[in-house]
């Protein structure tokens, strides 16, 4: 099924059985049958059109800090959006990039360019690409405060921009997640200020971030959405949770909306626990926790 692809001219390098833990920050799961790290649209393109010719399922990876691999691994072709993918460009207020552009580069960017906007996004390890298409958020700034249009690849293989009234924004929601739109590049529109005020809110939310995260262990971040009028991290730590383990998965005993790996757990792990977590705070306050993260691949 996947042998067509290894003809093609890919600029990157195609590879077999690649270890996903190593490109995720929850450093857990299987291998990928098939890995591509995109080096350039071209390559997202031709591998996009590959996949649907082949019938090989195709999974997008930006920088692996939202995403839980099962331990079986992951069927088809994973494609990479991340340093063969991150050119950058400031142009005015306009901020423009490739998805696999880091965010906690792009907010350095603004900052030595003088533009205001992006300071929330300095402490969020993902990429760009994975960000816009989520909507991710901290400290009451979001995406779709910033992006002025996306370019996408849609469902017909066809690339396309987008302005951000089209993108139907909401809490980690998209329009790009609904109908399955990859994100090729962004246009992110920030305004003119002042660089000492910029810096100064970024140190001071990358020290909250250092006081209230647990950033020494794998995670991915907040595991669980934020469920209405209330925060999980909250629930979970009422419903007695911290420091609840299952193998060597735990929920952070500093931060309780975190999930952690203590260094072997395994998916299956992390799931257990999560699996626990919702039970225990169904069963005592009748709030259900979805996850934030996405879980992707199969069980060994
Ligand atoms: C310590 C820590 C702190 C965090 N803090 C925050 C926070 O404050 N706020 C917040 O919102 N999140 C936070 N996160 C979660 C995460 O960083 C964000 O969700 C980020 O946007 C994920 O981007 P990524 O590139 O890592 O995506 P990945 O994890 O690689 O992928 C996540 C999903 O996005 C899809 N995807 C990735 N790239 C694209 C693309 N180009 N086009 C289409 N789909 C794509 C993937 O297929 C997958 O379904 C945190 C994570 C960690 C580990």
């Amino acid at each position: 099924m996947s042998d067509c692809l290894w003809k093609l001219p890919f600029q990157g390098e195609l590879r077999r059985m690649e270890p996903m833990r190593e490109h995720t920050t929850m450093r857990v799961g299987g291998p990928a049958d098939l890995f591509l790290e995109a080096q350039g649209e071209e390559d997202v393109v031709l591998a996009w059109r590959a996949c649907r010719e082949c019938g090989v399922p195709l999974t997008l990876l930006g920088r692996g800090s939202n995403l839980l691999v099962l331990d079986g691994g992951i069927e088809g072709l994973v494609l990479s959006l991340g340093e063969g993918f991150a050119q950058t460009r400031v142009e005015g207020c306009a901020l423009y990039a490739q998805a696999g552009a880091k965010l906690k580069a792009l907010a350095n960017l603004a900052l030595d360019a003088g533009l205001t906007g992006l300071e929330f996004a300095e402490g969020i390890p993902g990429s760009l690409g994975g960000a816009a298409w989520m909507n991710a958020g901290a400290y009451g700034g979001e995406m779709a405060q910033v992006v002025e249009s996306l370019r996408v690849l849609d469902r017909e293989g066809r690339c396309q921009t987008l302005p951000v009234q089209e993108l139907a924004y909401g809490y980690r929601h998209s329009r790009m997640m609904d109908e399955g739109l990859l994100v090729l590049s962004a246009k992110l529109r920030l305004q003119p200020g002042d660089r000492e005020r910029i810096g100064a809110r970024m140190q001071e939310l990358s020290r909250l971030r250092r006081e209230k995260q647990p950033l020494q262990y794998p995670s991915c971040g907040s595991f669980f959405k934020r469920p209405e009028g209330y925060f999980a991290g909250k629930l979970i730590q009422d419903a007695g949770l911290k420091g609840a383990r299952v193998g060597d998965a735990q929920i952070s005993t500093q931060h309780a909306g975190f999930l952690i790996n203590l260094g072997n757990a395994s998916a299956a792990d992390v799931i257990g626990l999560m699996r626990l977590v919702q039970k225990e705070v169904y069963e005592r306050f009748f709030v259900r926790l979805e996850p934030e993260v996405r879980i992707v691949g199969r069980d060994l």
